[in-house]
C-alpha cells in the first residue's frame, strides 16, 4: 500500500487527477439534461475543482428507466450468485488498485486529511465491498416447519430499484455501506451524493462498471437536495430510498413516500453521542480518545462523542488530559499528511459551527479552548477544536447535532444521573461507557437508548456489526448480513404436495 508520505508528493499527485463532473446513467456519463451545471468547490482553498451536472426529475427518470429496464431483463438479478459474487469482487480489486487516487478526490472534495482518506476511509470501503462481495453465494433461503404434506419456502428477493441518497461527511464510505448490499442482492441503484462532494461516487461508478457491473444497474445522479433527492424521493418507480443524512431531511423522505408510491425508507440520521466517564475509568485513555474522537473528520461525524458526560471526581484531572490532546491537534491543509483536522466542508457548515461556538457563550457555557481560525495561508473553511464546559443537556450546544469539532463538557454525580443526562436526547445513534468495573459495563450499556454502545473504547467497529439509530437517529440497519433486509423482500411460497 502506497503511503503519503510528504505533501510535495500528494501535490504533485493531486496535479495528475482526473475529475468528472457529468451524471452517469445507464453506463456513461452525460450532461444534466437541463444542462445545468454547479460550481463544485474545494473547502481546502475556496477554489473551484470542477463543474458538476445539476441533475433534476428528467434525470431521474432517465436513471430509474434505465435501473427498471436492467432489473426486469435480469442480466445483474438474475446472474448465478457465484458469477455476482465475482463481478463484485473485480469491483472490490479496481477498488483498491485506485485507492490513492478515491483518497485524493474525497479530500480535495470534502477536506478530510488525506492520511485518514487513505488509511481509513479507503480501507473500510474496501472491506465493506469485498464483505459484500462474497454474500450472494453464501446466503440460504429457509423452509418453514409446516409438516407433511406441504412445501413452505421463505426466500428472499431483490427489491427492485434503489434510490441511495448519501451525505458528504464519508462520501465514499455512506455510498459504499448502501451499494455493497443493494448490489449483492441484486437490485438496480441510483444513487446521490451530497452536492458538496460528488467525486468519489462518479469515480466508483466507472469502475464498477469496467469491472462488469451491467448498464444501468449503477447509476449516479450528482445535484441538489431539493432537486435531485426530492424527484427520488417522489419518484413512482423507486421501490425503496435508503437515506444517511439530517434528521429534517429523513422526515422529508418519509413524506415524500406517503405522498407518492409508498416506497420503504430507510434513515440513517444525526446524533450527540453522550461519551459518558465515570470515576472509575481509565482516565488517560477515556480522555485521549474523548478529544480525538470530537476531532476526528473535523467533528463532521454522525456518532461523535460530542457530549461528554464526566463524573465530577475525576472531572478536573480528565479535563486537563482532554485539552493537552486537544492542543497537539494540527488543524490545517487536508493535502499535508501531517495534519490530523483538516477543513470544514463548506462555508455555510463553517458559519453553523461558529454560530454554535458563539450560542455555547451567549447561554452561560465556558468556553475552554478553541473555536477560533487557525493559520493556514489557503482561503478554506478552518476552525480549531472547541471545549465547553458548564454545559447543560437545555442549553442548545448540549442538545442540538452541531456535526462540528465542538465539545461539550456536562458534569455529573453518579451512575444514575450519567445515564439519565445521556439517554435526555431524541436522538439515539452512539454513546460510550467507560468504567473497570464489568458488572458497571454491562449495566449501563444496557440502560443507554443507542444503536451501538462503544465500552472503554470509541468508534471500534468491523463491518460484521449492524450500525443504525435508536428514535430519530433512524431506522434499519446499515452494514453486516442485517443491511440486507433493507433491499430484499421477503416471499412465501406455500405448496400442497
Ligand atoms: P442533509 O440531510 O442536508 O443531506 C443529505 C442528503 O440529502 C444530500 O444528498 C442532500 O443533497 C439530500 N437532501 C437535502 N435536502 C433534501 C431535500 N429537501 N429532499 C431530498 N433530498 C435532500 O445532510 P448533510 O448535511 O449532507 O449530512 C449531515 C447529516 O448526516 C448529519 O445530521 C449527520 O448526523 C448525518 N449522518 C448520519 C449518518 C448515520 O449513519 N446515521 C452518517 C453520516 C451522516
Amino acid at each position: 500500500m502506497k503511503k503519503f508520505l510528504d505533501k510535495s508528493t500528494v501535490l504533485k499527485m493531486k496535479e495528475c487527477l482526473t475529475v468528472k463532473g457529468q451524471a452517469f446513467i445507464n453506463g456513461n456519463f452525460v450532461d444534466a439534461a437541463s444542462g445545468k451545471t454547479y460550481d463544485n468547490l474545494s473547502p481546502r482553498d475556496g477554489q473551484l475543482i470542477n463543474q458538476v451536472a445539476a441533475t433534476d426529475t428528467v434525470d431521474v427518470d432517465r436513471a430509474v428507466t434505465a435501473a427498471r429496464g436492467v432489473f426486469e431483463a435480469g442480466s445483474w438479478r438474475n446472474m448465478a450468485p457465484k458469477d455476482r459474487k465475482k463481478v463484485m469482487l473485480r469491483f472490490a480489486d479496481l477498488y483498491e488498485k485506485h485507492a490513492d487516487e478515491l483518497a485524493l478526490l474525497e479530500t480535495i472534495d470534502m477536506g478530510k486529511p488525506i492520511t485518514d482518506s487513505r488509511n481509513i476511509d479507503v480501507n473500510v470501503v474496501l472491506e465493506t465491498l469485498q464483505w459484500y462481495a462474497e454474500c450472494p453465494d453464501k446466503i440460504y433461503d429457509e423452509i418453514a416447519p409446516t409438516g407433511q404434506g406441504t412445501l413452505a419456502m421463505i426466500t428472499r428477493e431483490p427489491i427492485g430499484v434503489v434510490g441511495a441518497v448519501v451525505p458528504w461527511n464519508f462520501p465514499m464510505l455512506m455510498a459504499a455501506w448502501k451499494l455493497g448490499p443493494a448490489l449483492a442482492s441484486g437490485n438496480s441503484v441510483i444513487l446521490k451524493p451530497a452536492e458538496q462532494s460528488p467525486l468519489t461516487a462518479l469515480r466508483m461508478a466507472e469502475l464498477a462498471t469496467e469491472a462488469g457491473i451491467p448498464d444501468g444497474v449503477l447509476n449516479v445522479l450528482p445535484g441538489f437536495g431539493p432537486t435531485a433527492g426530492k424527484s427520488i424521493g417522489m419518484h413512482m418507480d423507486i421501490d425503496c430510498v435508503a437515506f444517511t443524512g439530517s434528521g429534517t431531511v429523513g422526515k422529508l423522505f418519509m413524506q415524500y413516500s406517503g405522498q407518492s408510491n409508498m416506497k420503504n425508507v430507510w434513515l440513517e440520521c444525526g446524533g450527540k453521542g453522550p461519551n459518558v466517564v465515570l470515576a472509575d475509568a481509565d482516565v488517560r485513555k477515556a480522555a485521549e480518545r474523548a478529544a480525538t474522537g470530537i476531532c476526528f473528520n473535523q467533528g463532521e461525524v454522525c456518532c461523535a462523542p460530542s457530549r461528554l458526560v464526566v463524573e465530577e471526581k475525576i472531572k478536573d484531572e480528565f479535563l486537563e488530559i482532554v485539552l493537552e490532546t486537544m492542543r497537539s491537534v494540527r488543524t490545517g491543509d487536508p493535502l499535508d499528511p501531517q495534519t490530523t483536522m483538516g477543513a470544514i466542508v463548506d462555508a455555510e457548515q463553517l458559519a453553523r459551527v461558529r454560530s454554535y461556538i458563539s450560542k455555547g457563550q451567549e447561554e452561560g457555557a465556558k468556553l475552554l479552548l478553541g473555536g477560533d481560525t487557525p493559520e493556514t495561508n489557503l482561503d478554506g473553511y478552518y476552525v480549531n477544536p472547541a471545549i465547553f464546559d458548564a454545559v447543560t443537556n437545555e442549553m442548545s450546544i448540549g442538545r442540538e447535532e452541531i456535526f462540528g469539532p465542538v465539545l461539550s463538557v456536562i458534569t455529573v454525580r453518579s451512575e444514575e444521573e450519567a445515564i439519565k443526562v445521556a439517554n435526555d436526547t431524541p436522538f439515539g445513534l452512539g454513546a460510550n461507557i467507560w468504567t473497570r468495573d464489568l458488572s458497571r459495563a454491562h449495566r449501563v450499556s444496557r440502560a443507554l437508548r443507542a444503536g451501538t454502545v462503544w465500552v472503554n473504547n470509541h468508534d471500534q467497529s468491523d463491518i460484521t456489526v449492524p450500525f443504525g439509530g435508536f428514535k430519530q437517529s433512524g431506522n434499519g440497519r446499515d452494514k453486516s448480513l442485517h443491511a440486507l433486509d433493507k433491499y430484499t423482500e421477503l416471499k412465501t411460497t406455500w405448496i400442497e404436495l
